[in-house]
């Protein structure tokens, strides 16, 4: 699973090559759960103290599957140069935190791939062990061994449903991106078929708890099953949304939103910031400046710079001093869609993004002229 279901707060713990590892404080109440399920396997003559260590035992294997499914997708998006901010392990399963979309169909696919793949992997050495080995020495927690394998292949088996945002969702995304070209309608495909088979999860998690089926387990895993199936139509309805707002964003170009004098003011370089902007709380957080040194545009200073200055160098400081020189970011131009200069503003951390064309510093974009400019034409924007 990649950047899907997520709930607050947690714990770290600790990092695997270079990946932050956190825990949610509802992956507790899953590991909990999974210890008492692993103790139900295990022979009853056992003593209760060597029950509660070998589900223990289990429990961590499972727990090591799991992270070893989202190290996969991790390790293979920063392979494609992607950042991950982490992984977090919750009482669903685990989730990769990947903050960039991939850029083309084949990334797509690989990055959603190598986790099912690698609980598949994992569950065939288990299965393997178990049945070459460990199956005739009639050890207690060689049975544990066995059915942690076949977890971690229904584990894979279920995260390549096709519904977006599941593993299997995303490789059928990345299907329909390379045979219609376009990335939002692949988007919102797979994740229609997620919705559908969340709404089916739902209605046959909720009538299996009152209905036997004789195939099915009855009672709590129903009752699971549709909490599942709520989460997945959730997340897929975000999926159609965050797919349409790519959508538009890729059809609106800097040059329509950017602020440019005279909305963006052009001063002095040497002007004090203090005599600019004599009283900060009247000063609009959206406006920005463009600093000039002999008439030639050589920075631009975001509003929010100059309210996050600390009071004696909002006092003493010069534009120069607190500006962004043009060089020292990478500048858009006019034709840039807006999609890709949010990424830019999002990995260079910037408030602003100079707006460049033939040496020239045209204006500036960020944020607020992007979303201004999503909501449709507005009242011009006034520097101070
Ligand atoms: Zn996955």
């Amino acid at each position: 699973m990649r950047n899907g279901f997520l709930f607050g707060g947690g714990i770290r713990a600790g990092r695997v090559l270079g990946i932050p590892i956190r825990l949610d404080f509802s992956f507790f109440l899953a590991f909990v759960l999974i210890i008492f399920l692993l103790r139900g396997q295990l022979p009853g003559e056992l003593s209760a103290v060597a029950q509660w260590g070998y589900a223990a035992a289990g429990g961590v294997v499972f727990f090591l599957s799991l992270l070893l499914h989202e190290l996969a997708h991790s390790l293979t998006a920063r392979r494609y140069g992607m950042e991950v901010s982490g992984i977090t392990l919750f009482l669903f399963g685990g989730v990769s935190l990947i903050k960039e979309d991939s850029q083309k169909p084949s990334q797509e696919f690989l990055i959603s791939i190598v986790g099912p793949l690698m609980s598949l992997l994992i569950g065939g050495v288990l299965i393997g062990v178990y049945w070459l080995g460990l199956r005739s020495t009639g050890w207690a927690f060689a049975d544990l061994v066995g059915w942690l394998g076949v977890i971690n292949v229904a584990l894979a088996a279920f995260n390549m449903l096709p519904g977006f945002p599941l593993d299997g969702g995303r490789v059928l995304r990345a299907a329909l991106w390379r045979m219609t070209g376009s990335q939002y309608r692949a988007t919102r495909g797979a994740a229609r078929v997620g919705q559908l088979l969340g709404g089916a999860m739902i209605v046959f998690g909720i009538t299996a708890f009152f209905v036997d089926f004789g195939f099915f387990n009855s009672g709590w895993n129903s009752l699971w099953l549709a909490a599942v199936g709520f989460l997945l139509l959730t997340q897929a309805s975000q999926g159609v949304k965050a797919a349409e707002l790519e959508r538009d964003l890729a059809s609106l170009r800097v040059g329509e939103v950017m602020l440019a004098p005279p909305q963006a003011r052009t001063v002095e370089a040497e002007l004090l910031v203090s005599t600019l902007v004599p009283r900060r709380d009247a000063l609009d957080h959206r406006a920005a400046f463009i600093v000039s040194e002999q008439d030639v545009a050589v920075g631009i200073v975001p509003a929010a710079a100059i309210l996050m200055l600390d009071e004696s160098r909002y006092q003493g400081a010069r534009m120069r001093e607190v500006m962004i020189a043009a060089d020292a970011i990478q500048p858009v131009t006019r034709e840039t869609r807006a999609n890709e200069a949010l990424r830019r503003l999002q990995r260079d951390h910037a408030f602003l993004l100079p707006v460049v064309e033939g040496g020239r510093l045209l204006g500036v974009v960020g944020l607020d002229q992007i979303i201004a400019g999503l909501r449709g034409p507005q009242p011009s924007q006034r520097g101070l």
